[in-house]
């Protein structure tokens, strides 16, 4: 079990993506690469180089007693005067910052010279993306409509190209009460999303046949909140009761568009209803900062290195389930609306998702989604980012190309 501390609401720590480059140069100039260090962090940085590609020889250290004790896989560990006459060696420094000033000049005074230094920050973030998450982290998101009642620009689930598309009430049934088997009704977090979930017609009772499959996960209904107030006495019952009843947390991404949110939050507290309003839903604290609207440019040769997985948000988080498959993330799963809008074919393979039907337990999650799939070769992680303040989409694929 791992031990990284990565809070499940935030996104991981993503490593800076120059380092992550410079690194697989440096990775690339040597015939026999090490890692220095020999504990947890350091695994986790075996398994990137694994998933790359690289192969690492050993850790290396540079005092005894070794302990004998791995959580990724068992390589051999040296004593760094054992490699003193090894040519053409490099040597990768997983250390924390402050063992730096230390380990740095006594490789140097023993004669290394080729050595790969990292910061804090990167050491890190590529342990928290790296170790599979134990279970009270693992979340997964499910969508109940495809299509959305607003038109964003750069939607990273293509709500707004998708033609009307709800969750079918059996097919969501059949596939929760399976993930309840999985995961012994126990996880983390698992979020209603879209698109728009609140369009679902059946949403009150897509929620209860969660809450029965997970009786104690957090279950968080993540929206837009442009109908929130109407479903107050919507024909299918009262869905603000539900929420209460059903003990579900409720997130508003906060828009610049005509809606009156100090009423929701008015409503919620009536309720007693656990709230968020928020213009950056990834923020740790709520914020009515300007809406940004992120921009997820796809490289439609897919030529992206897979080492740059590791600065994917998504990553190791955001799962998601639709019509039986579980999928690394809501850009994979919807990308057949991407697909059928601009008529291309960003295509996934079988490796790219999991069958929940043919699962043994949720430890299979945990690694999938801590590993590249093919599909990630489309995103262009470099040019990801925050691009402009929120505005209503145009619809043309440069919402999503440089
Ligand atoms: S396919 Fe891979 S790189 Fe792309 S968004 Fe999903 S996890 Fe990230």
């Amino acid at each position: 079990m791992s031990t990284i501390a990565r809070n499940k609401h935030w996104i991981n720590r993503l490593p800076h993506i120059f380092e992550i480059d410079d690194l697989m140069e440096f990775c690339k100039k040597y015939e026999h690469i090490y890692v220095f260090g020999r504990g947890e962090a350091q695994e986790w940085l075996v398994r990137f180089l694994d998933m790359c590609d690289v192969n690492v020889e050993g850790y290396v250290i540079s005092f005894t007693p070794n302990e004998d004790n791995f959580y990724y896989r068992h390589l051999q560990v040296r004593n760094i005067d054992e490699l003193i006459d090894i040519p053409n060696i490099g040597i990768v420094l997983g250390i924390p910052d402050y063992h730096q000033g230390i380990v740095v000049p006594m490789l140097r005074e023993k004669g290394f010279k080729n050595l790969f230094t990292m910061t804090e920050h990167t050491r890190l973030g590529i342990a928290e993306q790296m170790a599979p998450r134990n279970k009270d982290e693992m979340t997964f998101e499910i969508s109940l409509a495809d299509h959305c009642n607003l038109s964003c620009q750069m939607c990273d689930h293509y709500s707004q190209l998708s033609d009307e598309w709800f969750v079918d009430v059996e097919q969501f049934r059949k596939d929760m009460t399976r993930m309840g088997e999985i995961y012994d009704h126990e996880i983390g977090v698992i979020t209603f999303l879209g698109g728009e979930p609140t369009l679902h017609p059946d949403i009150i009772e897509l929620i209860k046949i969660t809450r029965e499959q997970f009786p104690n996960g957090q279950l968080i209904l993540l929206t837009n909140g442009v109908l929130l107030l109407s479903l107050e006495h919507s024909d299918k019952g009262n869905l603000w009761e539900v929420l209460k009843e059903y003990n579900i947390d409720v997130t508003v991404t906060v828009y610049p568009i005509k809606l009156d949110y100090e009423a929701i939050e008015r409503k919620a507290n009536e309720y007693g209803i656990h709230l968020k309003l928020s213009s950056n839903i990834h923020a740790v604290d709520p914020t009515k900062v300007v809406k940004i609207s992120d921009k997820h440019v796809m490289d439609l040769e897919g030529k992206v290195p897979k080492a740059h997985v590791v600065h994917c948000l998504y990553f190791n988080k955001f799962n998601v389930v639709k019509d039986g498959r579980y999928y690394m993330c809501p850009v994979q799963a919807h990308i057949d609306i991407f697909n059928k809008k601009f008529n291309k074919n960003l295509e996934f393979a079988e490796r790219d998702y999991l069958d929940i039907y043919k699962v043994k337990d949720w430890h299979e999650f945990a690694e999938f989604s801590s590993w590249w799939v093919p599909f990630c070769r489309f995103c262009d992680q470099k040019n990801w980012g925050p691009d402009s303040e929120w505005k209503a989409s145009n619809k043309t694929i440069k919402e999503y190309t440089l």
